[in-house]
């Protein structure tokens, strides 16, 4: 168990050494005192900093670049100097942007609105 779990964590940390380089350039863009990667929205409690958890978000539109996901997102965003109009997001903020536009932390909010 131990073994496989090693094995799998060595095959892994290239790709992670990319993605851990491009979250973190993205979390301290917007937040500039962050020493690891977090996700960005002000009202994640947390917030969730679990790099397995989070994923790059488009801000604008989604453009036919932005068909990119993964590893070959990340080295596009690294190749062009870090675009902007990207930043980090957990899934569940990302999901919940997707969904309704907004946060799912505010969907609580509406539901208790009295
Ligand atoms: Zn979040
Ligand atoms: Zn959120």
């Amino acid at each position: 168990m131990m073994i496989r779990r090693l094995r799998k964590i060595v095959s892994r940390k290239k790709d992670n050494a990319l993605k851990d380089e491009v979250f973190t350039y993205y979390t301290a863009f917007y937040d500039p005192s962050a020493k690891e990667p977090h996700c960005n929205c002000k009202i994640c409690p947390g917030p969730e900093n679990n790099l397995e958890l989070l994923t790059i978000d488009h801000k604008r539109k989604r453009t036919k670049k932005d068909n990119l996901s993964g590893t070959s997102l990340y080295k596009y965003l690294k190749e062009n100097d870090y675009p902007d109009g990207y930043q980090v997001l957990c899934f569940n903020c990302n999901f919940g942007k997707g969904l309704y536009g907004r946060c799912p932390h505010l969907w609580k909010d509406n539901r208790n609105g009295s």
